[in-house]
């Protein structure tokens, strides 16, 4: 029996994620009625676990000359911060070959003012939101961000990032150790100097994510948790109707929201999203003296250090190995170390070495996110592949969605972003 007949409503948006919430956030401002159906309970996975770092800095594409290299290399220890499980998968061969043709010159120039835009402007956007009294507390600290370097290769991939950032008119300084440590002087990493990122910001994802359902449920937007999506039929370029495990829904748009699970979800409606689940993991470990104020990123071990109130985060890790979220154990001792250096006490006496948590990233092929109408005529939108920054561009990837909705004009319609670039 469908529970939900005659609970139509404007706007149908699947999944809960941040990206979900951020869109239900602008499309009921709007005025829209809006639900969220989602498979699970809204209270785990790549939204909650996730950095928190909100960084206009990250101008550079997960798609870039010279990944292909690194990652082969990476690829032989079985400790590095990169991994594919070797299998056999046309969807995988699909993502690989559409990467590799991403990863020019060319492409890297075209993303970086998309990135940095949607960056700069996803920010004032978190100002706008956590002025809000519901929201106090929960804003994001405006603090910067370091990047550490501890060899001459790390260095030398921090100075060649220090430059972009510069020519692309962010504002970033490069430091020398003794800087670097007078700037934050509880880091613990290993460090030989660093480039300090003064536009950065960051904030408790979880916490955010959280607070924002919480005040959407009380603004009147409704919330099917438990409620797996699992087919969408297209009527010529609308789509009349999602079916999920608790009876099917209709609605006069439907936004697709659903994380790195999108792609499965876009082809049951003939579209071709070509994304890959990438997996990352997080070891949060409580802070109750606040040792550390700046959020740090280890360059040579792709290892982000983020201070929450009362906790500090690490984070980590990209392996493609599906959807896969049990932790691998020598995968994440690297992680580990970087907890020890900060926590000596851990493992000696009472306290132990806390669990870790994983999530999936929705990475595209070109690593540029995917915010769009489907086609001009259709209800359909998608809002997903953000890959490394989806809390980053939570909130513009919310406000572009809900413009289109609307039929406005929107900043980020643009090709570079489109769903029918793949
Ligand atoms: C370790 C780690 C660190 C990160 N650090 C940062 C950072 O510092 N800064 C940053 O900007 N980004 C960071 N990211 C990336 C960021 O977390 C993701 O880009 C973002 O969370 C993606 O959000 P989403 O809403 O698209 O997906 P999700 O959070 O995965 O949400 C998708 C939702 O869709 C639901 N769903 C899926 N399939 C169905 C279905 N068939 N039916 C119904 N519901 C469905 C799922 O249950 C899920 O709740 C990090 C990610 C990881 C893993």
């Amino acid at each position: 029996m469908d529970e939900f007949a005659g609970n139509r409503t404007d706007v149908l948006i699947i999944g809960g994620g941040i990206i979900g919430l951020c869109c239900a956030y602008y499309l009921n401002r709007d005025g829209a009625s809006v639900r969220v159906v989602d498979k699970g309970d809204m209270d785990e996975g790549a939204s909650h676990v996730n950095a928190g770092f909100l960084v206009p800095s990250h101008i550079e594409p997960m798609a870039a000359p010279g990944v292909i290299a690194q990652g082969l290399k990476w690829l032989a220890n079985p400790e590095s911060p990169f991994y594919i499980k070797p299998r056999f998968d046309l969807d995988l061969t699909a993502w690989l070959l559409g990467f590799k043709a991403a990863c020019t010159k060319e492409h890297l120039n075209r993303s970086i003012p998309v990135l940095r835009d949607l960056a700069l402007e996803g920010l004032a956007l978190y100002d706008d939101v956590c002025r809000l009294p519901e929201f106090a507390g929960v804003g994001p600290k405006k603090t910067g961000l370091i990047m550490l370097h501890s060899s001459d290769y790390s260095e030398q991939h921090n100075m060649q990032f220090a430059e972009m950032a510069n020519d692309a008119g962010l504002v970033v300084e490069r430091l020398n150790r003794e800087e670097t440590l007078t700037l934050e002087p509880g880091i613990r990493s290993p460090v030989t100097g660093s480039v300090f990122c003064k536009q950065d910001e960051s904030l408790d994802p979880g916490q955010f994510v959280n607070t924002l359902r919480k005040y959407l449920e009380v603004k009147g937007v409704l919330f099917s948790p438990g409620t797996l999506v699992s087919d969408m039929t297209l009527s010529g370029t609308r789509l009349s109707s999602v079916t999920t495990s608790r009876g099917s829904f209709e609605a006069e748009h439907v936004v697709l929201a659903a994380g790195a699970w999108s792609g499965k979800l876009a082809r049951k409606a003939g579209l071709k999203i070509p994304l890959q689940p990438a997996t990352g993991y997080s070891i949060s470990v409580d802070d109750p003296e606040n040792r550390l104020s700046i959020p740090l990123i280890s360059i040579e071990e792709k290892i982000t250090i983020g201070p929450m109130r009362g906790k500090i985060r690490f984070a980590g890790t990209l392996t493609l190995v599906g959807f896969d979220s049990k932790i691998d154990p020598v995968r994440l001792r690297p992680l580990q170390r970087q907890v020890k250096l900060y926590f000596d006490d851990i493992d000696k006496g009472d306290r132990t070495m806390p669990d870790a948590q994983s999530g999936f990233r929705p990475c595209s092929t070109d690593g540029l996110p995917i915010i769009g109408k489907t086609d001009p005529r259709s209800n359909f939108y998608i809002a997903t592949g953000h890959g490394m920054l989806g809390m980053t561009q939570g909130l513009i990837t919310g406000k572009t969605i809900a413009e289109l909705v609307a039929g406005d004009q929107s900043r980020f319609d643009i090709p570079e972003l489109s769903p029918d670039r793949f």
